[in-house]
């Protein structure tokens, strides 16, 4: 079994945190992409199990309180959460998983997983972001307004996070995102697992290292 990474992308609304992630699973099959409990309601063109898990008040709630979820948090004036399970099967099994989660949450993973990963994408500016919010053209005026006034507090939070991006030309952004997942599968720990029988042959102590 080897080590599995969590890395949580986090951004602003409109930075291209989805478009970047989907485009990052398509080449990679052996991330895990951890699918979040929401009260929003779903935008068209998305389906309740493979973009979120779209649930009532009540049912979050009772899922919130029976302790079924990792994090959660209210954003945008919804409840976002992230399934317990889903994680929990992901990591026995050694296999990478990534969330797309706020800040708030990023902190609350960072706390029961303090080796998670967190990616803050950034767009190249303010006008970008509202008009990218615009162009996607799935929010409604009042909702997109809400997201620009949050979007200034989010970003405040990137110091947090081990790496960044600036997604300006799409592919370059996409590209570093993948290197991040490149060099993250190549730390000591995870090739130690992966290559055990080489480290024991060339004499490697299994618990040096990072
Ligand atoms: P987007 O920002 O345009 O992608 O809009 P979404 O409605 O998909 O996401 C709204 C916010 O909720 C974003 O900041 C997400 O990162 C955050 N979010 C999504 N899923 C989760 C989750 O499971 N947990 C937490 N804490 N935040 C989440
Ligand atoms: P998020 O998930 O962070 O809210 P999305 O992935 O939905 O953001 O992207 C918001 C909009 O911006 C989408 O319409 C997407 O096609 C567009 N977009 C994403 N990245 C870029 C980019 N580098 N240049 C121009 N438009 C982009
Ligand atoms: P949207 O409504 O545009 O899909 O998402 C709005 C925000 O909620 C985004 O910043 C997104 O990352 C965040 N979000 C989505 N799922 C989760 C989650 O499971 N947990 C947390 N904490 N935030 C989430």
């Amino acid at each position: 079994m080897s080590a599995g990474n969590i890395f949580m992308v986090v951004a602003p609304s409109g930075a291209g945190k989805s478009s970047l992630v989907n485009a990052l699973l398509e080449s990679d099959r052996d991330i895990l992409l951890s699918v979040s409990c929401t009260t929003r309601a779903p935008r068209p063109g998305e389906t309740d199990g493979r973009h979120y898990r779209f649930l009532s008040v009540d049912t979050f709630k009772q899922m919130r309180d029976n302790g079924q979820l990792l994090e959660w948090a209210e954003v945008h004036g919804n409840f976002y959460g992230t399934p317990r399970d889903i994680m929990d099967r992901a990591l026995a099994q050694g296999q990478d998983v990534l969330l797309e989660i706020d800040w708030q949450g990023a902190r609350q993973v960072k706390k029961h997983f303090p080796g998670a990963q967190g990616i803050f994408i950034l767009p190249p500016s303010i006008d970008a972001l509202e008009e990218r919010l615009r162009q996607r053209g799935q929010d409604s005026e009042q909702v997109i307004a809400r997201r620009m006034l949050a979007a200034g507090g989010e970003i405040a939070h990137a110091p947090e996070f081990e790496y960044v991006i600036i997604n300006q030309e799409f592919s370059v952004a996409l590209s570093e995102l993948k290197r991040i997942i490149s060099a993250a599968r190549l730390r000591f720990a995870a090739q130690a697992l992966r290559h055990a029988a080489l480290f024991a042959a060339l004499g490697i102590s299994q618990d040096s290292g990072n």
